[in-house]
């Protein structure tokens, strides 16, 4: 039975050029089970493997990053006829979310089943079981297991040849659970085997709780928005680090551990050092990677690049060239696995595409020979399209004057510290231009202000339809 994992989108909060907000798309067999659905992933799925027909949604919590894109790829499916029901879990507060998201986006016609889980409950499946875990988030949130049925002992033919079984019909029915002749399949079988075991954590702090159903997992989808620097930031928006998601998947024995719900705060390659430093079979999946999950004799989880797939090669190994079984492909030049192409010299797994020589993502393509993605392409002389002339002093024409120490003519003033000249101000610690203010502390350009009180930028909207607003987060 196949196995895997399709990582939809690896982003926390806020999207990137390379990376989408969270979607994990499991596929056992037919099914296709889908965890979070951040904005885009329909999208997402349709540029890549294909917006199958979803078994099942499993939301991890409603801040909006992890759940924004459901309601249009449910009208997606509606659109596209379908007429099989969907049921939609999550945590309490899942009706009225999802009645909010309808009164807005419209109704589907196919039957949608909105199942409120709790810690304790278990979904059973043909051949799976799946059970939500509490996690230490913001506001109700959930980790999920998902688990496979145990399997039958290993087949013993030699014991069956002896207990006076034939070998063809009689084997297979022996193993199919028939007793024959007075051998019953215990004889002839050794102990079940357990199935497989998936654990995705959520949004979530490190918490025992997860770090008890992960137990021998064969694969651990941990969040990791923080690096080690931020630790307290980590805590105060309940989110964890590399680092302490990694010794969640070393103290649960798991055999692999993926982080995603990254940030663009820090490079991915220190989230990288910082959890393989504690338990070395970290991955950190990029968009439309897979894990496979074979059985466990017949392998350990493997990573497949998204474009080592697309090439037809191998995956990781021989070809690398590197010393690492992790690092990512052979046309990676690169000795880091994070990196997130062959054709791109840098080593910024944000940067946004092979052409691009530049270190910041932000940069706006292959023909731009300058760091800024406001310019306006090559043809330009000078560095900035928008150069007005000499005696501005500066390069961009739209400096505000000499007291602007920065590159970009958007920053607005000397004692903006920040590269990006969207940046809202000097009180803005955050890398994000969509901050909306000093008083702020939130990374999400979506939160809508200080004033609010809430977490959530739809609080104005979901007031004035009378409902009862779900909790939406700052930092995703
Ligand atoms: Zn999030
Ligand atoms: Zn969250």
């Amino acid at each position: 039975m196949d196995f895997s994992v399709f990582f939809a989108g690896t982003a926390g909060s806020i999207p990137t050029a390379r990376r989408g907000l969270p979607a994990v798309l499991v596929r056992r067999g037919a099914d296709r089970i889908l965890f979070d659905c951040g904005e885009g992933t329909q999208r997402q799925l349709v540029a890549t493997v294909g917006l199958s027909d979803l078994t099942d949604v499993f939301l991890t919590h409603f801040h909006a990053d992890h759940w924004l894109g459901l309601p249009g790829m449910l009208k997606t499916f509606d659109l596209r006829g379908r007429e099989r029901p969907l049921t939609i879990h999550g945590p309490p507060g899942l009706r009225n979310l999802l009645g909010l998201a309808f009164r807005l986006a419209g109704r589907v016609h196919f039957e949608l089943e909105l199942v409120e889980l709790a810690a304790g409950d278990v979904i059973k499946r043909d051949g799976y079981r799946i059970a939500p875990v509490d996690v230490d988030h913001r506001g109700p949130a959930l980790g999920y297991v998902l688990f496979e049925d145990q399997r039958p002992g290993v087949f013993d033919p030699e014991a069956a040849t002896s207990l006076g079984l034939e070998p063809g019909p009689e084997f297979g029915r022996v193993q199919r659970g028939e007793t024959i002749r007075g051998v019953a399949p215990e004889q002839v079988l050794g102990p079940p085997r357990p199935g497989r075991k998936l654990v995705l954590s959520g949004d979530t702090m490190p918490c025992d709780s997860l770090r008890i159903a992960a137990h021998g997992a064969d694969l651990l989808i941990h969040e990791a928005t923080f690096a080690e620097e931020e630790r307290e930031r980590a805590r105060e928006t309940g989110h964890s680090t590399a680092a302490q998601a990694a010794a969640v998947a070393r103290d649960a024995e798991v055999t692999m551990l993926a982080l995603i719900h990254v940030s663009t705060r820090h490079p991915l390659g220190l989230l990288r050092d910082e959890a393989r430093a504690v338990f070395a079979q970290t991955v950190l999946p990029r968009d439309f990677d897979t894990i496979e999950l074979p059985l466990p004799e017949r392998g350990k989880p493997t990573l497949v690049r998204w474009d080592a797939r697309a090439a037809g090669g191998p995956a990781d190994g021989r070809a690398d060239g590197a010393p690492d079984g992790l690092d990512d492909g052979r046309a990676d030049g690169a000795p880091d696995g994070l990196d997130d192409g062959p054709a791109d010299g840098a080593p910024d797994g944000l940067d946004d595409g092979p052409a691009d020589g530049a270190p910041d993502g932000l940069d706006d393509g292959p023909a731009d020979g300058a760091p800024d993605g406001l310019d306006d392409g090559p043809a330009d002389g000078a560095p900035d399209g928008l150069d007005d002339g000499p005696a501005d002093g500066a390069p961009d024409g739209l400096d505000d004057g000499p007291a602007d120490g920065a590159p970009d003519g958007l920053d607005d003033g000397p004692a903006d510290g920040a590269p990006d000249g969207l940046d809202d101000g000097p009180a803005d610690g955050a890398p994000d231009g969509l901050d909306d203010g000093p008083a702020d502390g939130a990374p999400d350009g979506l939160d809508d202000g200080p004033a609010d009180g809430a977490p959530d930028g739809l609080d104005a909207a979901s007031q004035s339809l009378g409902a009862e607003e779900p909790a939406v987060e700052r930092a995703s």
